[in-house]
């Protein structure tokens, strides 16, 4: 008996969307299922879009697609309970067209996105929350929702970070989903009118300000790191939590939130904003949180449901991964679908690509992130250096001079670093970062 759909993907997210464009102008029968009421109602991202993926199935998505404002700076910088000391990267590269990356809303940009899925052909249906995969005894044979059951020969899946239809499968043994490899993103938007944005963070219309904190404020031993976005006319505000140091804490992640927004270098730019939206999300980042295997037969697994988000405390980048490996699960399922040939075997050209495209390599190559991001001294003693340092450099105390090296050694001390400490973090940011 034939199928009822040449591919199913689950998961109207960047990834998912990305994935039904291509094979839908690749001439498949696909269908897009999305559990929110519509796509991109229950997403969540900072967040900024590194977007040159999506111009290899949507050229002119930056002119078309709902973006917030082009980013011109990025800022970078420790937070103490009472100082702050952060870095600016005014490019000048990313000031003129084509820009290199965006602020988003994802309830407009995924609504957008799966818009752009229908109009190349593919069938859209919100509203499912798919209850788990179709399974053949190893073979997946498309998804079963509501006692219904919708079969294709290849199914994406691209349902996001605690991907649940992987959790219940052996695509993902759920000891994966350890709390050192998940995080916990917690996010508000505010309302400010677009000149006062303007006026706030020093930008012109239409272009934004990025900005992440270490936030060496939270109670000992719970670490995570903050951020601060501009949109049109709205501010997204959160933090991103390291989960395992939440544990017995007895401190709610609400609270967290408020002490990074009362700080007093974010409180100023938020001051007469209105809070119009709040949430959160898990997200699965890094090598740590790889599900078992990236493909079998009759599947491909893509995006967050992979663990693909590369949060190295400086940046975070979810999106493009999702969109970069959902295009290529759909270009494996286009030449799976010619070949009529779903096996595992032809389905590890999946494994090629994410090979290939720098997606696993990535990954790899910074398996050890975690070793800075989640060393507990780059969350606590460093804010503390570096205010330290910067504050007997940048200030006059009526005493003497002191040369750079002496200056570093009282901050050092003032942190609480020994100098053994230093240098294997040192060696370690070199190496890991
Ligand atoms: C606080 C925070 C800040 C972030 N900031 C950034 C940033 O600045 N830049 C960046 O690039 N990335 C950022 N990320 C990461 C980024 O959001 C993700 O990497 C990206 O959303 C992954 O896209 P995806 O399509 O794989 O998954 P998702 O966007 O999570 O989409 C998955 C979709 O699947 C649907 N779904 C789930 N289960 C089912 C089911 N059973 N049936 C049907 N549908 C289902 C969901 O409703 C959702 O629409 C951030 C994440 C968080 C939480």
């Amino acid at each position: 008996m034939g199928d009822d759909f040449d591919a199913i993907v689950v998961g109207a997210g960047m990834g998912g969307c990305a994935a039904a464009i291509r094979l839908a102008q690749g001439g498949a029968n696909v269908l897009l299922l999305e559990r929110g009421v519509e796509p991109g109602a229950k997403n969540l991202s900072g967040g900024v879009l590194w977007g040159n993926d999506l111009a290899r199935i949507l050229p002119r998505w930056a002119e078309e697609m709902p973006v917030e404002r082009h980013l011109v700076r990025k800022r970078f910088g420790f937070l103490t309970t009472e100082s702050a000391v952060s870095f600016d990267l005014d490019d000048g590269r990313w000031r003129a067209p084509p820009y290199a990356a965006h602020t988003v809303l994802r309830a407009r940009t995924d609504a957008w996105l799966a818009r752009q899925a229908e109009a190349a052909g593919a069938t859209v249906v919100p509203a499912v929350p798919v209850e788990r995969l179709n399974w053949d005894g190893n073979v997946v044979r498309g998804v079963v929702q509501g006692g219904e059951t919708m079969t294709a020969p290849v199914t994406i899946l691209a349902d996001g970070a605690n991907s649940r239809l992987a959790l219940s499968t052996p695509i993902r043994p759920a000891a994966r989903l350890s709390a050192g490899a998940t995080e916990l993103g917690i996010k508000e938007v505010y309302r400010l009118d677009a000149g006062r944005i303007e006026e706030r963070f020093g930008v012109g219309p239409g272009e934004g300000h990025a900005e992440e904190w270490v936030t060496g404020l939270f109670p000992p031993g719970v670490m995570g790191g903050g951020f601060l976005y501009t949109n049109r006319d709205t501010l997204s505000l959160g933090v991103i939590l390291n989960i395992g140091s939440l544990f017995s804490r007895g401190i709610a992640s609400h609270e967290l939130v408020e002490r990074f927004r009362l700080h007093p270098a974010i409180a100023s730019r938020l001051r007469d904003a209105e809070l119009v939206e709040y949430g959160a999300k898990l997200i699965s980042s890094g090598w740590a949180s790889r599900p078992a295997a990236f493909h079998g037969d009759g599947w491909m697994v893509a995006g967050d449901a992979a663990g693909f988000v590369f949060s190295n405390g400086i940046v975070i980048q979810g999106m493009n991964y999702a969109v970069r490996s959902g295009l290529e699960a759909a270009e494996t399922a286009l030449a799976s679908r010619t070949a009529k040939d779903a096996s595992a075997s032809r389905l590890a050209e999946y494994d090629a690509r994410l090979e290939r495209t720098g997606i696993l390599p990535d990954f790899r190559d910074f398996e050890s992130l975690d070793r800075v991001k989640w060393n507990l001294r780059f969350h606590t003693a460093y804010p503390r250096f570096a205010t330290e340092l910067f504050h007997a450099l940048m200030s006059e105390s009526g005493g003497r001079k002191q040369h750079l090296r002496r200056v570093a050694r009282t901050a050092q001390r003032a942190a609480g670093i020994s100098s053994s400490d230093l240098l294997r973090d040192g060696l370690s940011f070199l190496r890991d970062l």
